[in-house]
């Protein structure tokens, strides 16, 4: 027999019933009990609970047909605030959304210096700014998760930034302590593989997705739980060697994986070989847009090498889902089907493979998400994405 204090059960219920009005976006009482097998007296306290938190809000459906008019539940997603960083190499962006994860503020500071006081002072800055302007409602800001790009421990320890040679550095203690705000640290590559969770495939058990842009590392989720390995390290599948002997790698490995198939290689490789002073997205769009010969077959090569390492991510996770969260794969038309065609192994099994549709802000947008999942205490999260760019359109057409 299963036994629990009572105070465990009641958050149980509490999550399992916020989880269910956030994934149907609206829902009566009666259907929450039927999808949650929890008896009306159990939802109806919960419920009388969440809306003295300001948590959900009721509405009152119209109906033209004679009858009582359900009054559906949905959560209210202005009762507070998320704040998702993505620390990279040179700059940090800044996504502020409500409790559903629609963005509300969108922000990219340049930042050359690459010490750690440096770019602390700068989070305190920004993040004591937001909390300034974002106080109109109930809750404030309600979390802040901070992606960087390198070595997250399980004590959510920063141990190893390469391209900021960062050791061990404990930001989220230093950042509570400065702001009074709960903050979270996570890998980069996590939080792209939430956002296509959260926002995108909600009936996947393994998603793995692989950030491509500098180095290349990888966020997997398996029944809803990232995987992290032993030391919360596991992912840094750019440093598997895939060629003996190959390319020197910054990890004093050669061969490593990145050095074929990340994307700054791939450019920078294009910029030293034709003695340019620079090369990037933007030029290789025009090259493939003109039918460059050579950037085509470099482009054929990327993508064989890209195969390689996803040929052996495959076999060793078995995923339902992969998500590439590139860019030279958006500018390339086709590049999915060509990369199907190199894992034609007869053992590599997977259902679906796409390109990230975020672009570069599914980092922001999970670390949202990953917020607003650790202030509803619920197991995961089924929200819908909305371009704000489309929203604008939309609000500015009427
Ligand atoms: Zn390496």
């Amino acid at each position: 027999m299963i036994t629990g204090d009572a105070a465990y059960i009641k958050k149980i219920n509490r999550s399992l019933i916020l989880e269910k009005i956030i994934e149907k976006g609206m829902i009566s009482r009666a259907d929450i009990s039927k999808a949650t097998a929890l008896t009306r007296a159990t939802v109806s306290a919960q419920v009388a609970d969440l809306l003295d938190e300001d948590l959900i809000i009721e509405t009152q459906l119209e109906h033209n047909s004679v009858g009582r008019k359900p009054i559906m539940l949905s959560l209210n997603a202005k009762a507070g605030y998320a704040l998702g960083i993505d620390v990279e190499y040179g700059q940090i962006s800044f996504t502020l959304s409500d409790l559903l994860g629609n963005p509300v503020c969108e922000k990219t500071v340049e930042c050359t210096k690459l010490d750690y006081k440096s770019i602390l002072q700068l989070l305190i800055e920004q993040i004591n700014s937001f909390t300034d302007e974002f106080a109109d409602n109930r809750y404030g800001i309600i979390g802040v998760v901070i992606a960087v790009h390198g070595l997250v421990g399980k004590d959510e320890k920063i141990h190893f930034v390469p391209r900021f040679q960062w050791g061990s550095v404990d930001l989220k203690n230093d950042l509570e302590k400065a702001c009074q705000l709960k903050v979270h640290i996570e890998n980069n590559a996590n939080m792209s593989a939430f956002a296509e969770r959260v926002f995108h495939h909600h009936e996947t058990n393994s998603l793995l997705c692989a950030t491509i842009y500098t180095g290349i590392g990888l966020g997997m989720i398996m029944d809803n739980e990232f995987f992290r390995g032993n030391d919360g390290f596991a992912g840094e599948i750019g440093h598997m060697i895939v060629v003996p002997r190959g390319r020197p790698c910054t990890c004093g490995n050669e061969g490593c994986w990145e050095q074929y198939a990340s994307e700054i290689v791939f450019l920078e490789n294009i910029m030293v070989e034709k003695n340019l002073s620079s090369y990037t997205y933007e030029d290789l769009r025009k090259s493939i847009a003109e039918g460059d010969q050579d950037i085509l077959e470099r482009l054929d090569n990327y993508i064989y090498y890209l195969s390689i390492g996803l040929n052996n991510m495959i076999n060793m996770y078995n995923p339902d889902t992969i998500i590439l969260d590139g860019e030279i794969l958006r500018l390339y038309e086709g590049s999915i089907e060509k990369i199907e065609e190199h894992l034609t192994s007869t053992i590599s099994h997977y259902r679906h493979l796409s390109i990230s549709s975020f672009g570069k802000k599914s980092v922001t947008m999970g670390a949202c998400a990953f917020a607003i999942k650790h202030f509803l205490g619920v197991p995961m999260l089924n929200l819908q994405y909305v371009d704000d760019e489309k929203t604008y359109e939309k609000n500015n057409q009427n």
